[in-house]
């Protein structure tokens, strides 16, 4: 049967010569990457920084992870899958469970009970995934499922520990380095939780400077919350704690990938507090239009976190590093987790008058003189 054209924009189709793609494999896909990369109006400027925004909500099912489940599950059912299984904090769960139906698989997604964003638990029901619920928090969900898939037949863990996740994560990098031609950003900031993606854009950063495509390498700058960071301590967290659910994870699966990724490029590890997290969240869509879950605006408050710090105390670790031309990856959308949303602006009032009571409020938020 001849494969009917794509018109979608397809991430194996355009980065095939970087990925694990066979030849003649027909790609799983839903029209993910090619994600806008839109300049900040008012952060940006605020910080002297040419402050780029790489909006990764804007992927099918809303994150960053259908870049690498597009490949993942593309090589599940090309090698005869007939079942897809992960461990999820929730945008891992709700990406295997779209693409499963794609590919016309089963997606079984498991997840720490009451530790998942509304939103995603939405999306994985909708796919129709088998959802099963575990007491204990992400580190016990992803290594109860790593030790049952070794011996399970016809299951493929989709997880970012399998290879084909992270090669497919790889084409951030690459269209960002594409979107500017000779003039690479001097840093990249982004979330880590269990440390694939950044140790991702460390592969892709890798394969393009050895493809002659980039010279000068970006710095990978990795984000955590205060309460859950592994990669700071050096140690697994127990009870990793935070508002941010996409990076509530206490021992990264990658984290000496991540680490690579970060010494090789000069880059760091930072860690902000939740307030931050909160502040660069609402700061992002009141000012920039741009609406992320929690977790996506950490690298945003790494960068105000460091701002503020070198008011307080002379010395700002963080911008020092980013400098010039930065990129923050915002990774997921904040439709994921309306609650979080819901509490970042102004309450919903009742509004009982009549056209010209309107008229009137409508003239004093316009600042038209509606006190006279
Ligand atoms: C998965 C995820 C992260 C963290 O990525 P890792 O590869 O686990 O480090 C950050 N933000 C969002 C929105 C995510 O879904």
């Amino acid at each position: 049967m001849q494969s009917r054209t794509r018109t979608v924009s397809c991430l194996i189709d355009r980065y095939r010569e970087y990925l694990p793609v066979e030849p003649g494999v027909e790609p799983v896909t839903l029209g993910e990457g090619s994600t806008p990369l839109v300049p900040s109006r008012v952060i940006g400027p605020e910080l002297g920084l040419d402050l780029w925004l790489k909006v990764e909500g804007r992927n099918p099912t809303g994150s960053f992870k259908d870049r690498g489940m597009t490949v993942a599950v593309t090589r599940a059912r090309s090698r005869g899958a007939r079942a897809v299984v992960c461990a999820s904090t929730g945008n891992t769960a709700a990406s295997a469970a779209a693409y499963a139906a794609r590919a016309g698989l089963t997606a079984v997604v498991l997840v720490p009970q009451g530790g998942v964003a509304q939103g995603k638990l939405a999306q994985a029901v909708a796919f129709g995934a088998e959802i099963w619920e575990v007491a204990g928090n992400f580190d016990h969900v992803l290594s109860l499922v790593r030790q049952a898939v070794e011996q399970a037949e016809g299951v493929a863990l989709v997880n970012s520990v399998n290879p084909d996740r992270l090669a497919g994560q790889k084409t951030a990098v690459y269209e960002i380095l594409d979107s500017f031609p000779g003039e690479p950003p001097a840093s990249i900031v982004m979330p880590v939780g269990n440390a694939g993606n950044i140790s991702a854009y460390g592969m892709g950063l890798e394969d393009y400077r050895q493809a002659g495509r980039c010279t000068d390498v970006p710095r990978l700058i990795g984000v955590q919350a205060e309460g859950a960071a592994p990669m700071l301590s050096g140690t697994p967290v127990l009870a990793p704690r935070t508002v941010a659910s996409a990076i509530r994870i206490g021992n990264p699966a990658s984290a000496a990938l991540a680490r690579q990724a970060v010494e090789r490029t000069d880059g760091a590890f930072i860690a902000v507090p939740d307030e931050a997290i909160l502040e660069a969240q609402r700061r992002l869509a009141a000012e920039e239009g741009i609406f992320v879950e929690p977790a996506s605006a950490s690298p945003v408050a790494a960068l105000l976190e460091g701002a503020r710090r070198r008011h307080a105390e002379g010395a700002d670790p963080v911008i020092a590093r980013a400098g010039g031309r930065v990129v923050c990856v915002l990774t997921g959308d904040g439709l994921k987790d309306p609650e979080a949303g819901a509490r970042l602006g102004r309450p919903i009032v009742p509004f009982r008058g009549d056209p010209l009571a309107l008229q009137r409020e409508l003239a004093r938020v316009a600042g038209g003189g509606g006190s006279g």
